[in-house]
């Protein structure tokens, strides 16, 4: 295999600034730079874009994003003992990373942004999770990026792909799907990462559709949807009961029978019943 860079191999990076894994912060890291190549290349044509990266550790990703052609990369990493071997990669690839060292969570990085923007990210799945429903759910659309390319849990990421019917269909699969394309371009096995991992994991890669798929009121569709499979196994009259005055008549009018369980209902009528409900 041909190196993607002239910087060392991540185990020498990690030996020399003692980066060993915690799991407070979800440390699982992916060593082999051909394949955060290969994950980079997911994220569609990077050439001509800032990506936006979160936790990138020692810098595997990082550095797979910089050797695809990234206009810049703008990094947001928690862990204060990986920003000097973030400070070697941007030295060796001069003005295009910039390094933020604080809390995704808080930290707001339009400002470090031009558009146009992707994200990509091999994160701890809560802290991706969280991200994920920010991004699809500003009240207005389209939002800042153009696509999101984010390693999640298998489990996670197939909620995040779920059709109608299946076990795995919820809020997660209805708020990605309404505002994008969401499918799973790679799967890998524990052993992909140091340390490896308890389950499998699979990378997500979703692309924000111009306007949301239906229309509807985001926050509407957000608390519709969040009631209906808070109590996945009742109907849906009752599930909803908080939700409007008139919901059996609300719920027919969109096509949906007040006694069908959330599991059954398709984006296209959750989006129904979301207009539905905000009329007066
Ligand atoms: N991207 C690297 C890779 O693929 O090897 C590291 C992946 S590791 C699963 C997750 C990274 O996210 C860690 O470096 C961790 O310190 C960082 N992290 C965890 N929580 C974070 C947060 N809230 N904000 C920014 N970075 C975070």
């Amino acid at each position: 295999m041909t190196a993607i860079d002239s910087l060392p191999p991540l185990r020498q990076v990690i030996a020399d600034h003692e980066l060993s894994a915690r799991k407070s912060l979800g440390q699982n890291f992916l060593l082999d730079l051909n394949l955060t190549a290969k994950i980079a290349r997911q994220a569609g044509d990077i050439t001509g874009c800032d990506v936006l990266e979160i936790g990138p550790g020692p810098g595997g990703l990082t550095r797979g994003l910089l050797s695809e052609g990234a206009r810049k990369v703008l990094a947001i990493e928690k862990d204060t003992r990986c920003i000097p071997a973030l400070e070697e990669i941007a030295n060796a690839y001069p003005g295009r990373l910039e390094v933020i060292n604080g809390d995704a969570l808080e930290i707001d990085p339009l400002a470090h942004l031009t558009p146009p923007v992707r994200v990509a990210a091999n994160l701890p799945y809560n802290v991706g999770t969280e991200l994920l429903v920010r991004w699809l759910t500003p009240r207005d659309w389209p939002p800042f990026w153009q696509s999101l390319t984010l390693m999640f849990q298998r489990e996670v990421a197939e909620r995040i792909v779920a059709q109608p019917g299946s076990k795995t269909y919820g809020r997660l699969a209805i708020l990605s799907q309404w505002r994008a394309d969401a499918k799973i371009v790679l799967s890998l096995p524990p052993g992909a990462f140091t340390p490896p991992p308890k389950v499998s994991s699979a990378v997500v890669h979703l692309e924000a559709l111009p306007e949301p798929r239906y229309p509807a009121n985001a926050a509407t569709l957000s608390r519709v949807v969040a009631a209906a499979f808070n109590q996945r196994r009742k109907m849906l009259r009752a599930a909803l009961k908080g939700t409007a005055p008139n919901i059996e008549d609300r719920l027919i009018a969109a096509g949906i029978k007040p006694t069908d369980r959330a599991e059954q209902i398709s984006l296209e009528a959750f989006c129904a019943l979301s207009r539905e409900i905000d009329k007066p």
